[in-house]
């Protein structure tokens, strides 16, 4: 059966606080894989993020996912960073590079020690390591400790883009870039948002023939109106979904954008399963019904888990 998780982002007022822990328990009775929560670039949201983690780590069973950027970080702060994530009880990361601030250039010294998401991974690794030899060694008794320790190994999620990065200068750099991240350790790809399953799928044929054998998910976003559309756009830089851009254009009102958005990713969804994709990593805008609808249209929720 394939899988499936959500993304969140930490809220940023406390109606939007309430909103999203009222959604909360809609997301984690359906059963996810995992739920990961988004980081503010430069460490904007660290204390937001946390909360939301320690929400899900403290109430729930499901595995908490934290999104980390390292731009603009030095070695120390990042490794600081990661410490922090790991004693709240962190263990599943999505690590990233994220966006240099808009004018710099590589040479700029502001931008840090970590050139890209793959060094992440490999400080993430080191400082995971690093703290179980010190558990070892601190607590009393510790052949007890050693199996407490031992084999609690960190999931580490990066991202991949199958229409290219806009920074990239052609598919194969993508493609190294991703193998550069499985080498350096990461074990799970999750792609930018992607709106046609032949992206999804001719991007993971061409992972599989450059050596990445790691599980790639398709990211998966229902667009519940035109202006959603045009802002996620702008954000990622990926082309407009022309049709799906006309229709949610041509609808009148929001019932029926709704519709579009959710029928769209519904179809979506399942292409990309049929097609050999494991699971859907579905961005929820911090929302349950979207996308607990896409995941029943396409078959993927169990009834008897739903909460309401
Ligand atoms: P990298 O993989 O290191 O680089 C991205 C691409 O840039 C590479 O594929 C390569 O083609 C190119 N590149 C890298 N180095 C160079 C170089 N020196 N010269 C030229 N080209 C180069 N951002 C946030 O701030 N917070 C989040 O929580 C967040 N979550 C995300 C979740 C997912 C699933 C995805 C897909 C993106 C997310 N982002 C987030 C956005 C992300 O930070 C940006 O897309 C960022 O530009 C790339 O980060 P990366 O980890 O892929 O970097």
């Amino acid at each position: 059966m394939p899988t499936f998780s959500f993304e969140l982002y930490p809220p940023r007022s406390a109606r939007s606080e309430a909103a999203l822990y009222a959604s909360l328990p809609d997301l984690v009775a359906a059963g996810p894989e995992f739920i990961s929560v988004t980081y503010g670039a430069n460490g904007s949201s660290r204390e937001p993020s946390l909360d939301v983690l320690g929400h899900i780590l403290q109430g729930t069973n499901v595995q908490a996912m934290a999104h980390l950027t390292c731009v603009g970080s030095s070695y120390a702060q990042a490794s600081e960073l990661i410490r922090q994530f790991l004693d709240a009880g962190v263990t599943s990361f999505l690590a990233l590079r994220g966006d240099p601030p808009e004018g710099s250039v590589e040479a700029d010294s502001f931008l840090g020690d970590l050139g890209s998401a793959g060094e992440l991974v490999q400080l993430i690794h080191r400082v995971q390591s690093e703290r179980e030899q010190f558990a070892f060694l601190e607590v009393p008794g510790f052949p007890a400790a050693r199996r407490i320790t031992r084999g609690r190994k960190v999931t580490i999620a990066v991202a991949a883009f199958p229409n290219g990065h806009p920074r990239s200068r052609s598919i194969s750099q993508d493609l190294d870039t991703l193998l550069a991240k499985e080498a350096a350790g990461a074990n799970l790809a999750i792609t930018q948002l992607v709106f046609h399953a032949d992206d999804f799928l001719g991007f993971v044929d061409k992972a599989r023939e450059a050596g990445v054998t790691m599980r790639i998910l398709p990211g998966i976003m229902p667009v519940l109106s035109p202006q959603r559309l045009k802002r996620i756009i702008e954000l990622t830089g990926e082309a407009t979904p022309v049709e799906l851009e006309r229709r949610l254009l041509a609808a009148s009102d929001e019932a029926e954008h709704h519709r579009i958005g959710i029928d769209h990713a519904v179809a979506l969804g399942q292409e990309v399963i049929a097609g050999g994709a494991t699971g859907l990593h579905l961005y929820t805008f911090n929302q349950h019904e979207p996308v607990l609808a896409v995941l029943r249209g396409a078959g993927l929720l169990d009834r008897q888990k739903e909460h309401v």
